[in-house]
């Protein structure tokens, strides 16, 4: 099997977030010779807590210019790390700061990069990567003789390395930090309560059936904020939203307040990965419910027993007023 490096960039507290211990551990699942590459202002908490993962060196790009997301650095420091290494299969997590910087990685190095890997294995005795094609509607599995090979993959696709820590030895590389562009905060959209929880177990969808009249000929939109509201509270759930429901949001319509578009679900909106899914309110056409792709366990509540989800799309399909169950649900919850 050939080298390996595993590259990572640490957080602000020189940790290292879930998604680079997964690659880890897709990393050793393929068994070559292993190398870390860590990026970021501190490291050696990074490096103790891989300690135990076996790599040969545990090599490092390090430096306050280094803790900021910037593709310059970004870049430059894994273009350090993968000359350093010599490796010839390039692991990283995909998380927005290696998305952005490691395509120019791999022009540096003559190399080739694959986005969005969710699989790693050896086939017929070479690495092979897994990813999904057109919106998660084909799966395919593809090899390549070009090398370095970068592959970033995806978060929540392979459980976690979980060895135990101990005092690491790092190897520094040297590198000027050279920027023209100084990072001044970061700014984020405004989404009131935050309700994206990537590691929930269960994502809750809210289509735009919410927001329309219903069966005594009135909305209901502030109940509605309360019952979605109190259910995320009480179940620490993730919030998904249809792409009609976050477009009525986008136009400043009374409607719930605390949708935007970053919680649609579908074609042109997220795949999330959570073992199961409640829908309610949603029609379950199929650019919405090719964003479920990942969901283990699929329930939907809506009126209409005719809906997407009735087409082999839910696992279950509860015909009933969303309204009646969600405020049943949460006197369960509150109890
Ligand atoms: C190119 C393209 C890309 C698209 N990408 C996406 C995407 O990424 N994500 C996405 O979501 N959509 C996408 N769409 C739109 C998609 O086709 C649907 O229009 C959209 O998902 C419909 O949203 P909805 O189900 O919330 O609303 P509606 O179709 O209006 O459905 C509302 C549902 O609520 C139910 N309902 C109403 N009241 C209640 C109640 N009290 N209890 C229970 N049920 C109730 C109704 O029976 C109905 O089924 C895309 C479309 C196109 C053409």
């Amino acid at each position: 099997m050939e080298s390996i490096l595993l590259l990572a960039h640490t957080e602000p507290d020189g940790s290292l977030a879930r998604p680079a211990l997964e690659a880890l551990a897709a990393a050793k699942n393929l068994g070559g010779p292993l190398h870390i590459g860590l990026v970021g202002a501190q490291v050696q908490p990074a490096a103790d807590r891989v300690a135990g993962a076996g790599a040969a060196r545990i090599l490092a790009v390090r430096g306050e210019a280094f803790g900021q997301p910037r593709y310059a650095t970004d870049a430059a420091a894994a273009e350090a790390l993968c000359r350093a290494s010599g490796a010839a299969i390039v692991i990283a997590p995909s998380t927005s700061r290696w998305s952005r910087a490691l395509p120019g990685l791999a022009f540096r190095l003559d190399g080739r990069v694959d986005t969005h890997a969710t699989a790693l294995a050896i086939e017929n005795g070479v690495p092979a990567v897994t990813r999904w094609f057109y919106r998660q509607r084909m799966e395919g599995v593809l090899t390549r003789s070009q090398r370095p090979w970068i592959i970033l993959l995806d978060a929540g696709c392979v459980p976690a390395w979980s060895g135990a820590p101990a005092t690491a030895a790092v190897e520094t590389v040297e590198l000027a930090a050279e920027t023209r562009t100084t990072v001044t905060g970061t700014r984020s959209p405004e989404a009131g309560e935050q309700t994206i929880r990537p590691d929930a177990k269960l994502l809750f969808v809210a289509g735009a059936g919410w927001t329309k009249k219903q069966s005594d000929g009135a909305t209901h939109t502030p109940e509605a904020e309360k019952l979605i509201l109190d259910f995320l509270r009480a179940s620490r759930a993730s919030l998904g939203g249809s792409k009609s429901l976050v477009d009525l949001s986008g136009e400043g319509e009374a409607v719930l307040r605390f949708m935007t578009h970053l919680n649609q679900i579908g074609q042109t909106g997220a795949t999330p990965r959570h073992p199961k899914g409640l829908s309610t309110c949603c029609h379950g056409e199929e650019p919405h419910a090719v964003g479920w792709r990942f969901i283990g366990e699929r329930r939907a509540v809506n009126l209409d027993a005719n809906c997407g989800w009735a087409r082999g799309k839910a696992d279950v399909l509860y015909v009933a007023d969303a309204f009646a169950v969600m405020r049943e649900v949460n006197a369960l919850l509150g109890r």
